[in-house]
């Protein structure tokens, strides 16, 4: 498949740039304040709990290490490319730095999901060589334990 519209391709600028070239490097980063200490995700340039300004939030690499919150299996989605990927678990988890965020639990039998389980990330690549997704890597999640990396 190439071309058509695609509904899981970030926008990627230069603020945001570096979150991208260091999943493309199975790294995943997040903004952290020096001002109040805390960690957010997705990155935004100010800190979002005191509003300190971008002088003082810098990028820094995280564990890779979260427990999962909430999930759901999306049996439907007509938005491409999800369509072709259904079903799979979207879900939420909670990053060992604090920040929650929003993903996709993947190689877990739904059965086996968990509130609270222990997960790392993994990076998948959003498109194919040639495809608009080529080069992108987002960050997915396992169950800690698997594939023994
Ligand atoms: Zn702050």
């Amino acid at each position: 498949m190439s071309g058509g519209v695609r509904y899981d391709l970030p926008e990627i600028d230069d603020f945001t740039r570096p979150y991208w070239d260091a999943a493309a490097e199975g790294r995943l980063l997040l903004r952290r304040c020096a001002e109040c200490g805390r960690a957010h995700h997705y990155p935004r340039e100010f800190c979002p709990f005191c509003w300190a300004g971008e002088e003082r939030v810098a990028w820094e690499a995280a564990s890779g290490r979260a427990t999962l919150y909430t999930w759901s299996v999306v049996h439907r989605n007509d938005l491409p490319p999800f369509g072709a990927r259904v079903p799979y678990v979207a879900a939420v988890v909670d990053l060992a730095e604090g920040p929650r965020m929003m993903t996709e639990v993947v190689d877990c039998p739904v059965g086996a999901l968990r509130v609270g389980m222990a997960l790392r990330v993994g990076f998948r690549e959003a498109g194919e060589a040639g495809e608009a997704g080529e080069g992108i890597w987002v960050a997915v999640f396992v169950p800690e334990g698997e594939g023994g990396g």
